[in-house]
């Protein structure tokens, strides 16, 4: 079991108490690297998610002032950073990921509600600047109404983040709902919130199977926006499930980042960027390449100087020094990145560096060894065709700039991809081609929080980040007076 100071309670929040589960059960949070019981923590369903978004809709008769609003923001960034040693641990234990690349995350974190903390005067009421048929027009930004957030595993305060910050820019309650795999650092930032201070039903948390809690975000009236980082097959349910009630969905859905390395480009630098892009949280997140294409003349030059660097890597628990990947957070995951690699393996490609290693996955310790394989071929190898979200490259080959144009948008995904090439008019030719929300060009760099994010086709609805993640949370009200 662990002892943090700001864990006392491992329990859910509710109309400004912490709560268990009505019926009593509870679900083990275990430690990826270790397998050992971190936490028990409440199997709440569907009773308590009515409580709490009851008791955020009564909050809501409300309306906060953006002076309100500001303050809180502020309040939260710093908590996040005078608690950032704090946090980041507890991100790891349950996560896994290397403990610099949790505080890390910490700090990308704050930054979101730094950010939304500074973008509250896109909220002033807007008057339209002449008399239009005799009338006085205002348009108003309006909280749009209980906010449902449900967040996953790989980035538990930053995906969180994301959606809080914006909502409480908004004016919005909000009901959360933690990956149960990751619930222990988002426990410890409602710990952080409760000392800040805020009405009670401003800020719930739900903790449990996720069938319940998204039922009720998805029909309950009160609920108006549901905003959900995680899989496109998830996404989907929670669209029908909340289409005969017309709400608004925010959906942060899978990747399939396509990473493209044109012969003109600087090779040293496109394999540092691939190694920082891929690596993070061992290959875990929706925006890591996840198709490599390189063009045919430099393969032989740009394989080793990725394997080179890839076989410096060094696995292990993400809480000793020097470690720079985790173990994957579930054998689930595990299994999935194995038969991804056996699949290309046996549809042609070849092993540069790792492999499949030995031991199969287990419940806990799922260490993939990095791993470096070129010939990959789309459509017919899985690695091209799914996320892999493990420590995988898959290197492929293409001829010209129209056909791997073709390639990387030959997926449902359009979330992140990214161009390599000394081109300037090629960049600015290639990006606009590319179907995706985000584009590096040079860059393996993921989003930030000033710029919004988010995904096209079926990597999701809406943005994050920007001014456009806090409109996601306001409905706009036109006001005429005669
Ligand atoms: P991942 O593959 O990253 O675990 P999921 O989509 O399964 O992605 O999970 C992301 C988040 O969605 C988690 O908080 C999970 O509990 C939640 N979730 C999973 N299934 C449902 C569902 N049917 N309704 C609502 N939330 C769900």
């Amino acid at each position: 079991m662990t002892t943090s100071p700001l864990l006392n309670d491992t329990q859910g929040y509710i109309a400004g108490r912490w709560v268990g589960a009505a019926s009593g059960r509870t679900l083990e949070v275990i430690n990826p690297a270790t397998g050992e019981t971190l936490a028990r923590v409440p199997d709440m369903g569907a009773e308590e998610t009515t409580a709490a978004v009851e008791a955020a809709a009564a909050a809501m008769r409300t309306t906060p002032s953006l002076e309100q609003r500001r303050a809180w923001l502020a309040a939260i960034a710093s908590a996040h950073l005078e608690n950032k040693n704090e946090l980041a641990s507890l991100i790891t234990l349950e996560n896994g990921k290397p403990l610099k690349e949790a505080a890390v995350e910490v700090e990308y974190a704050a930054g979101f509600y730094s950010h939304f903390a500074r973008q509250l005067h896109h909220l002033e009421p807007r008057p339209l600047p002449e008399l239009i048929r005799g009338l006085r027009w205002t348009v108003h930004h309006r909280p749009a109404g209980v906010a449902g957030l449900i967040t996953p595993w790989n980035f538990p305060l930053a995906m969180l983040a994301k959606k809080l910050a914006a909502a409480l820019a908004g004016g919005c309650a909000v009901v959360a709902k933690p990956a149960e795999l990751t619930p222990l650092s988002v426990i410890a930032l409602w710990k952080l919130l409760e000392w800040i201070g805020f009405a009670p039903g401003w800020l719930n948390l739900v903790i449990g199977r996720p069938e319940p809690i998204g039922q009720v975000f998805c029909t309950h009236p009160a609920v108006r926006v549901v905003s959900f980082t995680g899989s496109t097959a998830v996404g989907k349910r929670l669209l029908a499930q909340s289409a005969p009630h017309v709400k608004r969905l925010a959906l942060e859905l899978g990747g399939n980042a396509p990473f493209i390395v044109f012969a003109d480009a600087d090779l040293e630098l496109a394999a540092e960027a691939l190694i920082a892009n891929k690596f993070r949280a061992g290959g875990q997140t929706c925006v890591c390449a996840n198709r490599i294409f390189v063009q045919q003349s430099v393969m032989d030059a740009f394989a080793p100087a990725v394997a080179q660097r890839v076989a410096k890597l060094r696995v292990g628990d993400g809480l000793e020094e020097g470690v720079d990947i985790g173990p994957l957070i579930s054998g689930a995951a595990f299994e999935k990145v194995r038969l991804h690699v056996e699949d290309a393996l046996a549809h042609g490609a070849q092993c540069v560096l790792g492999g499949i290693p030995a031991h199969g996955g287990k419940a806990w310790g799922n260490y993939f060894p990095p791993t470096v394989l070129k010939g990959l071929r789309q459509p017919e190898m899985l690695a091209m065709r799914e996320e892999t979200f493990g420590p995988v490259i898959g290197l492929a080959t293409f001829d010209s700039e129209e056909q791997v144009i073709a390639q990387a948008n030959g997926t449902p995904y359009g979330l992140a991809a990214y161009v390599f090439t000394s081109s300037a008019e090629r960049a600015r030719r290639v990006a606009a081609g590319l179907r995706f929300g985000h584009v590096g060009i040079n860059t393996g760099a993921g989003p930030t929080p000033e710029a919004p994010f988010g995904g096209m086709k079926e990597s999701g609805l809406g943005r994050e980040g920007g001014v456009e993640g806090l409109f996601e949370f306001c409905e706009t009200q036109t006001v005429a007076e005669g």
